[in-house]
C-alpha cells in the first residue's frame, strides 16, 4: 500500500499541525502525560483543568471534538482517513481529545436508531461536554459472554422497572447517562431478550458503589438497580433488539492509531531512559540483554502502526474489518503489557516508586502504567477471545 497523503490529505494534515502549533500552549504540552493514556488526557496540573475548560470549545470550533460525526449532529463530517490523520497528529504531540462512551458508543448507535427527540436532547449535550456517559453492559456473570445477562427491565405503564447488577462500569461515579443493555424478555432466546436504553445516572433506585484498583484510583464501579423506574422514550430502537444496537460499529476511524503513536513514543522514552541516564547506563551495562529487550519493543510498536494503516487502508475503501479489528486489539493490549514489563525490567528495584517527583521510575509513570497494562488484555474483549476470533475468522478453524 502507499502510505503517503495525497495532496488533499497532505493540506489537511499541514492544516492539523498548525491549529496545533497556534492553539496547543508548549507548557502543557511539556507537562509528563500517563502513560497509559493514549487520548493524550492525564495530566496532573490545575493549570492544565483550567486549559481543558476552554480547548473542547476550541476544537468545536471546527467540529473537532467529534471529528467522525456528521455535520448535521455537529461534529467534523471528516472522512476516514481525515480522521485518522487528525488522531496520529494529536497523538505524536500528546494534545488531548475528547472521547469516551459518549463519542464513541451512546452518540453513534443514537445517530442511527434514536428518535428526532432524542438525537436532539442528547447529542449536542454530547459534544459540548455537558454530559459524560458511562456503559452498563458487564454483570458480574456476563462479560464476555455478554447476552447472559440478568439486569431485568419490566414494562409497566410508562416506564421500564430496572432490576440487576452491572459491574465494571468506567466513570460510572461522574457519568450523567448511561447506555444500559437489559433483559426485557426472559422467554426469548438470550440475544433476542435484550433492549437498549438512555439512562439518567441520577434516576432514584440506582446505585455506583466503587472499586478501587490496584493504583488506589477510582476509575470503575458497581452499579446496582432497584426497582429503577426509567421512562419508556429512554429505549433506543425496538423492544428486545437491543443486542443488535449493542453490536452496531459505524464506520467511523477505528484503527488504533493514537495507542499505536503512544506505544512509539513509549519506546523512544524507554530508549532515552537507557542512553541519557547514568542510571539507565548502569543498567544496560549490567545486563546487556535490555538492548535486545529495548530492540524488540521498537520493532513490535512500529509493527503495530502498520496494522492500523491495514485497517485505515481497508476502512477507506469502503470495507469493514472484521478479524482485522481483533488482530489490532489483540497486539496493541498485550504491547501494552510487553512495554511496561519492559520498563521495569530497566529501572529494576526503583520502578516501584510511583513518587511524581522520582525520575528513576520516570516520574512513576513506569509503576503506574505496568499497573494500568494488566487491565489492557481484558477490557474490551480478552485477548482469549480475540484469538478465538482470530482462529475462527482469520485462520477457518473449527469452534472450540
Ligand atoms: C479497565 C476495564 C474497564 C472496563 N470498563 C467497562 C465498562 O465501562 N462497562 C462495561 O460494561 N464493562 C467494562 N469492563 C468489563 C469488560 O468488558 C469485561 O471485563 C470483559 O468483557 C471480560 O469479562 P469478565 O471480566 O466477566 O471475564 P470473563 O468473561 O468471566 O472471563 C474470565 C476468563 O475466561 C476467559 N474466557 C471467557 N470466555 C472464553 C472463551 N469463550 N474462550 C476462551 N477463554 C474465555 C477470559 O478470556 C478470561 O481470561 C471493563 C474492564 C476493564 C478491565
Amino acid at each position: 500500500m502507499d502510505f503517503r497523503d495525497s495532496p488533499q490529505e497532505g493540506i489537511f494534515r499541514a492544516q492539523v499541525r498548525s491549529f496545533l502549533d497556534a492553539e496547543f500552549p508548549a507548557e502543557i504540552a511539556a507537562e509528563p502525560v500517563e502513560w497509559g493514556l493514549f487520548n493524550g488526557a492525564g495530566r496532573a496540573s490545575p493549570r492544565y483543568r483550567d486549559f481543558m475548560r476552554g480547548w473542547t470549545a476550541k476544537l468545536n470550533q471546527h467540529g473537532w471534538a467529534a471529528p467522525a460525526w456528521p455535520k448535521e449532529h455537529g461534529g467534523g463530517g471528516l472522512t476516514v482517513k481525515e480522521q485518522f490523520i487528525l488522531s496520529e497528529e494529536f497523538a505524536w504531540r500528546r494534545a488531548p481529545r475528547p472521547g469516551g462512551i459518549g463519542h464513541g458508543w451512546a452518540g453513534p448507535t443514537m445517530m442511527v436508531y434514536g428518535t428526532e427527540e432524542q438525537k436532539a436532547r442528547y447529542l449536542p449535550r454530547i459534544i459540548s461536554g455537558e454530559d459524560h456517559w458511562c456503559q452498563l453492559f458487564s454483570e458480574p456473570g456476563a462479560g464476555s459472554d455478554l447476552a447472559s445477562l440478568q439486569t431485568r427491565a419490566i414494562r409497566d405503564g410508562d416506564d421500564y422497572v430496572v432490576n440487576g447488577q452491572k459491574i465494571w462500569t468506567s466513570g460510572a461515579h461522574v457519568a450523567d447517562m448511561g447506555i444500559l443493555i437489559a433483559r426485557t424478555n426472559p422467554d426469548a432466546p438470550k440475544h433476542r431478550g435484550i433492549s437498549y436504553f438512555l439512562v439518567d445516572m441520577k434516576t432514584p433506585g440506582i446505585t455506583v458503589r466503587p472499586l478501587v484498583n490496584m493504583l488506589s484510583s477510582h476509575e470503575f464501579n458497581e452499579v446496582y438497580f432497584e426497582d429503577a423506574r426509567i421512562p419508556a422514550s429512554a429505549l433506543l430502537g425496538e423492544e428486545n433488539r437491543g443486542w443488535y444496537l449493542a453490536t452496531t460499529t459505524l464506520d467511523f476511524e477505528r484503527s488504533g492509531i493514537a495507542t499505536s503513536v503512544g506505544h512509539q513514543l513509549i519506546a523512544r522514552d524507554l530508549v532515552a531512559y537507557a542512553k541519557d541516564t547514568a542510571h539507565g547506563r548502569a543498567a544496560v551495562a549490567e545486563r546487556p540483554a535490555l538492548r535486545n529487550e529495548l530492540a524488540d519493543r521498537a520493532i513490535e510498536a512500529r509493527v503495530e502502526s502498520l496494522i492500523c494503516y491495514r485497517i485505515i487502508s481497508m476502512q477507506d475503501r469502503g470495507e469493514i474489518p472484521n478479524k482485522e479489528s481483533s488482530i489490532a486489539k489483540l497486539y496493541s493490549s498485550e504491547l501494552d503489557v510487553r512495554l511496561a514489563v519492559t520498563g521495569m525490567h530497566l529501572a529494576g528495584m526503583h520502578a516501584q516508586v510511583t513518587d511524581r517527583g522520582y525520575a528513576r521510575s520516570i516520574g512513576g509513570r513506569l509503576p503506574r502504567f505496568y499497573m494500568h497494562s494488566t487491565t489492557s488484555p481484558i477490557g474490551g474483549g480478552t485477548s482469549e477471545v480475540q484469538r478465538n476470533i482470530i482462529a475462527m475468522r482469520g485462520l477457518g478453524l473449527p469452534r472450540g
